[in-house]
């Protein structure tokens, strides 16, 4: 089981409230390197494909490496809502990731209006298209509809969807959209949740540790 919290543009708790615990954090670019210093497996938000260049606002893979950074998130359906993000620029980022010796996960699923018109698996099909098996990469589905909602997928459906995404590229898949201590355990139990890519949740120390906890009693 693979946990991971998104900050997304929040400050975050003390990452030193957060020693020893076994997940991933991804805080906002400047706090990287204070998670580093407190051991955490710190992972940015978002991954550049050049290495370095006249791209103003944009982080590469070896400046991120110099800080202790193992790895990045790619593709949050926020980049892709407001930041013009695309499959092409996800596949173009996550390949230069990985090739630098960044671990990554990148961030799939559909929008609610996508889903409403039965697309789900088109477009699942269509976002892993671009992307290749590799053994530093994870992949989130997060359901757009259920980021920062309250709503969850139920364990059927993630299983389900875990299950289709795993059939087109077969690396692990964590379950992201209002992951909660009190949900988390019915989406553990599933054969094909891998983990959870954790948002608000991530941003309360007491309940992000309980969704460790929760992860940590699955037998692997
Ligand atoms: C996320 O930011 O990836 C996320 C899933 O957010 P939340 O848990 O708040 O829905």
């Amino acid at each position: 089981m693979l946990i991971a919290g998104n900050w997304k543009m929040f400050r975050g708790p003390d990452p030193a409230s957060l020693a020893g615990l076994d997940a991933v954090i991804c805080p906002p670019f400047t706090r990287l390197r204070d998670c580093v210093a407190a051991g955490l497996t710190t992972y940015a938000q978002n991954v550049h494909w050049e290495p370095e260049g006249a791209y103003t606002g944009e982080i590469s893979a070896p400046l991120l490496l110099e800080l202790g950074v193992a790895g990045s998130l790619v593709g949050h359906s926020e980049r892709r809502q407001y930041f013009g993000e695309t499959d092409e620029t996800v596949a173009k980022r996550t390949r230069a990731a990985l090739d630098a010796g960044l671990r990554v996960i990148a961030c799939v699923g559909e929008t609610p209006e996508e889903r409403e018109r039965g697309e789900t698996e088109d477009v699942l099909r269509r976002q892993l298209s671009v992307l290749e098996p590799h053994d530093d990469l994870v992949l989130a589905y997060e359901p757009v509809w259920a980021i920062g909602t309250g709503l969850t997928a139920t364990p059927e459906t993630a299983q389900e969807t875990h299950a289709f995404i795993k059939s087109l590229l077969d690396v692990p898949v964590l379950y992201g959209g209002s992951v909660k201590a009190d949900n988390a355990a019915g989406l553990f139990a599933q054969a094909d949740v891998d983990g959870a890519l954790v948002g608000g949740a991530s941003l309360d120390v007491d309940s992000f540790r309980a969704i460790c906890e929760t992860a940590a009693r699955i037998p692997s």
